[in-house]
């Protein structure tokens, strides 16, 4: 082995050391059952469900960034998301809507927040009632998630909770009181050489509110039986979730079980369901809850929170239709550095999310501005001159956010230029500059050649507000033009011969 080698593999083990150092837990809620779900599961048949019933349940989203606004989790990223969580409850007849408006806040401490205790103190400060409160940030404590019931609310890592990731329902689940398949080895490595105890220990300590600050939680539960012997006492209280051992992160074979192998206190093999959205396996195997857990989660909404269910009919119809963009598209050149977007109106959409870009890839790097509207435009403003822009809507509402977004389109701002950039004119004069409404505009001009010419008045925002004229100018031209119908403000000419344009400002009073 060379040295060059060695370095190399020193370096790498280095590498491989810091990344398990950061390697966060996939949730670190509290895993523990709460008194409501040991009632429950001591007489479940005794609460209402609420049959087929679909509840629809209020979800208030905290977009969570540093205190300058950076590191949002993006509007796209939030909508695919909630759509896989509703996919994910659909089975189970519970349906989530956004209540009220994104609720973006800007604090650091929050965004990037090691402790729990942290979690707490934005969630306490920021919760609206009756709502599932979500906080999606940028450091979770350490995991990829976690529901703090002394807070009643739900943190997101950012970066976990995109890409089709089920940890927004797997945490709504803990919200609506269930537990982990694998409640009691969180913390606990299972080792298949080891026999399997009858009881397993767990320190959740760390996870706890910060009104148990010198208080050391320890707690015993049931190891689960493959002979569903114990199943209504051990782990997570429900017989239809098998034996689960596997507390770290796991992935799934072909038949959705897990790879690893484990034994019962018994000595009986198996392997766990890598379906259940409350297991540790990989987004790749996740899918169902089960109907024990669905009971309860209804259960839970009907006899803990029924304060949440104060809407029973959201705006959640789908949106079929393609999203139009109206205007500017085609590569439009825009003559100031503000523009108005706009879309046609879509069945059943009541959100437009919308955004500028300066690539027709809209790579996020080069994202202008973007934004949401409940209407069919967007002004932008400040933009830069002489630059290409493309832009894109997204059309969605409270309880549908399975959008897609609109085709690309595009539109270049350009700089005002001298007439003499226009070849070909030789002088123009526009009179008066400022005119009182009613009053007649002349427009004189000298070409020393014949030039398809035509001239447009248009507003601060680049909208064409009429024609002037369209016509081949050969020598001396003029033309007067009554400003009838313009309302006062400010206004731009646009004079254009084949790709050459030029501005003259006039006001109106
Ligand atoms: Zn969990």
């Amino acid at each position: 082995m060379s040295l060059l080698r060695i370095f190399t593999s020193t370096f790498a083990l280095l590498i491989s050391t810091l990344i398990i150092a950061q390697d966060i837990i996939p949730c670190a809620t509290p895993p523990v059952k709460s008194d409501w779900l040991k009632a429950y599961q001591k007489m479940p048949d005794n609460y209402a469900k609420a049959g087929d019933t679909t509840l629809y349940v209020p979800v208030t989203i905290h977009v969570v960034g540093t205190d300058v606004g950076a590191g949002y989790f993006s509007v796209p990223e939030i909508l695919e998301s909630f759509c896989v969580l509703n996919e994910d409850f659909s089975e189970s007849n519970m349906q989530f809507f956004i209540e009220g408006e994104f609720n973006y806040i800007d604090n650091t401490a929050w965004y990037n927040h090691a402790q729990i205790a942290t979690g707490y103190e934005m969630m306490i400060a920021n919760n609206i009632p009756n709502t599932i409160n979500c906080y999606i940030v940028g450091t979770a404590a350490g995991s990829g998630g976690y529901n703090l019931p002394s807070a009643n609310a739900i943190a997101l890592l950012n970066s976990n909770t995109a890409n089709g990731s089920h940890t927004w329902a797997h945490e709504i689940g803990h919200n609506l009181s269930v537990q982990h398949p694998f409640l009691g080895w969180e913390g606990n490595p299972y080792n298949y050489n080891s026999p399997t105890p009858t009881e397993v220990y767990y320190n959740y300590t760390e996870f706890k509110p910060i009104f148990y600050t010198d208080t050391i939680i320890i707690d015993t539960a049931l190891v689960e039986y493959v002979a569903r012997t114990n199943c209504y006492e051990a782990a997570d209280g429900f017989c239809d979730t098998p034996p689960d051992y596997l507390a770290s992160g796991w992935g799934c074979n072909g038949d959705g079980v897990s790879i690893q192998l484990q034994k019962d206190p018994d000595d009986v093999d198996f392997r766990s369901d890598g379906g259940n959205f409350m297991s540790y396996a990989t987004n790749a195997c996740n899918g169902h809850f089960t109907p024990e857990q669905i009971a309860a989660m209804r259960a839970n909404l009907l006899s803990e929170k029924p304060d949440y269910l104060y809407n029973q009919n959201p705006q959640n119809a789908t949106i079929t239709d393609a999203p139009v963009l109206v205007s500017p598209i085609d590569n439009e050149s825009i003559p100031v550095n503000s523009v108005n977007l706009s879309w046609e109106n879509l069945p059943n959409a009541t959100h437009y999310y919308y955004e500028v870009n300066r690539l027709s890839s809209f790579s996020s790097a080069f994202l202008v501005t973007s934004g949401i509207v409940n209407g069919t435009t967007a002004e932008i403003e400040d933009l830069l001159l002489n630059t290409t822009y493309h832009w894109r809507i997204m059309p969605f509402n409270e309880g549908n956010s399975c959008a897609f977004f609109s085709e690309g389109e595009s539109f270049t701002t350009d700089e005002a230029v001298g007439v003499e950039q226009i070849e070909g004119v030789e002088a123009l004069n526009v009179y008066p500059n400022l005119l009182t409404s009613g009053q007649s505009l002349y427009i004189e001009l000298i070409t020393n050649q014949s030039l398809p010419l035509q001239a447009n008045l248009y507003n601060l925002k680049g909208q064409l507000v009429q024609p002037i004229f369209n016509t081949n100018v050969n020598g001396v031209f003029s033309t007067s033009i009554q400003m009838d119908n313009v309302p006062a403000g400010m206004y731009l000419i646009g004079f254009q011969s084949n790709e050459n344009v030029f501005y003259e400002k006039i006001i109106i009073m």
